[in-house]
């Protein structure tokens, strides 16, 4: 069995110019492919590094270029996904399995396969090298790459945010911190899947969503309500109080447990009001002239 330790670069969405838009279907475009190959006793086999040519967001997201230091004109002569993906795959081999730090990566990696359709990566074996970390460190908050080489006092010889170079860093961590006594490999394919029923569950839960008023906490009706990815959004009036009600419900994942957090606001009836209100309160009085 190998491990295949990866890091991805992607670019995203900037508007350009007016009327630009982002695709819902893929926020994250690899641009970059990075990954080294280890054997069972964590030595370097080979290693794997392409840049991709993007063919949703073709430009550079200038906050992208400045933190990869990958411009538009290097990307253009980048390897199509699928051609890239494919060798990816090629190269991976049977009986591996995939490692990177932390979900954002796998995530990615699978909403592009999805996306140009390609379904031959198994998703089916995973390490998370960041949670063995936290694990390690005993650690509640994520940390960063740079963050842990530093720690760990990792000699820094090549540039933070190129795919391959991460994946070398990831690597090194990757032997101070595995404990192979313990079983850190997850069928990420099957958790995903399973949380992808959770949430839909919850999906149906919050639509049925009680509103409330915060002020006496009446339930009150709900005069408009919509739904976007997680979230719910309703709006009510508490008649009583005479306030508008904003509310809020969403999705929220602590420790692979899901659960719904719910919130309602005042809506105050103009920015414009609320600003006087302020700086009336604000303002010293101002004592009336005696003549
Ligand atoms: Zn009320």
């Amino acid at each position: 069995m190998n491990y295949i330790v990866f890091d991805l670069e992607f670019n995203m969405f900037f508007k350009f110019k007016e009327g630009d838009l982002a695709n819902p279907e893929l926020k994250n475009e690899i641009i970059q492919i990075g990954a080294v190959k280890l054997n069972e006793q964590l030595e370097t086999i080979s290693s794997f590094d392409l840049i991709i040519k993007p063919v949703i967001y073709r430009r550079m997201n200038p906050y992208v270029r400045r933190k990869t230091n990958i411009n538009t004109s290097r990307v253009v002569q980048g390897t199509p996904f699928v051609k890239a993906i494919e060798s990816f795959s090629t190269w991976v081999g049977e009986d591996s399995v995939l490692c990177s730090w932390g979900h954002d990566d796998i995530l990615a990696l699978r909403d592009n396969c999805l996306f140009f359709g390609f379904d031959d990566l198994s998703f089916n074996k995973f390490i998370n090298i960041q949670q063995i970390y936290m694990k390690y460190g005993g650690l509640s908050k994520q940390p960063s790459l740079e963050s842990a080489v530093e720690c760990l006092a990792i000699e820094i010889k090549t540039p933070f945010h190129d795919a391959l170079s991460d994946a070398f860093y990831t690597v090194d961590i990757f032997r101070k911190v595995y404990d192979r006594s313990v079983d850190a490999i997850i069928n990420w394919d099957k958790v995903q899947k399973e949380n992808e029923i959770k949430i839909e569950a919850l999906k149906q839960l919050i639509n049925k969503a009680i509103i409330r008023c915060p002020q006496c906490d009446r339930v009150i009706e709900k005069n408009g309500e919509f739904t976007k990815t997680k979230k719910y959004f309703a709006f009510g009036c508490c008649t009583k109080c005479d306030i508008q009600i904003r509310h809020i419900s969403r999705i929220i994942q602590k420790n692979s447990e899901y659960s719904i957090v719910s919130n309602n606001t005042i809506i105050v009836k103009s920015e414009g009001l609320e600003q006087t209100l302020s700086e009336n309160l604000n303002r010293p009085q101002l004592k009336p002239e005696l003549p």
